[in-house]
């Protein structure tokens, strides 16, 4: 497996080098919008130290961004009225990974709605509205 690249688009979104809506972060994790989102309010939990997927995390790793994942699942439930949550999470390119820092998707869903098809640019002030939705929702 190839090793980590500390240039990756999350990486630099860490060190504030290119901009995200943050929605969440502690010590060890960070929560913020994906620019492409499949269903309102979907979003990504990510460690804040290096590995590039669940195949080089620590059980630490795992177990502080599975935290998280949990609560902005609760959160995008409340926020969003969703009947159910779902996560993705892909491991190497050919198990659909395409950015190679580990994040979890979490993506709010309503009954009968399908997710959208993946690619496509979200509104930027739409998903802003979204994430204060998901910070108030966690407060
Ligand atoms: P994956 O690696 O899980 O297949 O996909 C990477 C995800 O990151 C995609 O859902 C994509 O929309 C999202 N993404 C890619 N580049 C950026 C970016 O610069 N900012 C944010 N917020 N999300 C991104």
């Amino acid at each position: 497996m190839p090793s980590y690249d500390p240039d990756n688009i999350f990486a630099k979104i860490l060190r504030g080098e290119i901009p995200s809506t943050r929605v969440y972060e502690d010590e060890d994790t960070l929560a913020f919008m994906d620019i492409m989102p499949r269903s309102d309010g979907h979003l990504l939990v990510i460690p804040k130290s290096p590995c590039r997927n669940m195949l080089d995390a620590t059980p630490e790793q795992l177990s502080a961004v599975m935290a998280t994942v949990q609560k902005l699942s609760h959160a995008v439930k409340h926020a969003f009225e969703a009947d159910g949550v779902t996560i993705q999470q892909f491991n190497e390119a050919a198990g659909g990974q395409e950015v190679f820092h580990l994040h979890f998707h979490v993506l709010p869903r309503h009954e009968g709605i399908s997710m959208r098809p993946p690619g496509n640019m979200g509104d930027f002030d739409l998903i802003a509205e979204h994430a204060e939705k998901i910070r108030k929702a966690l407060n």
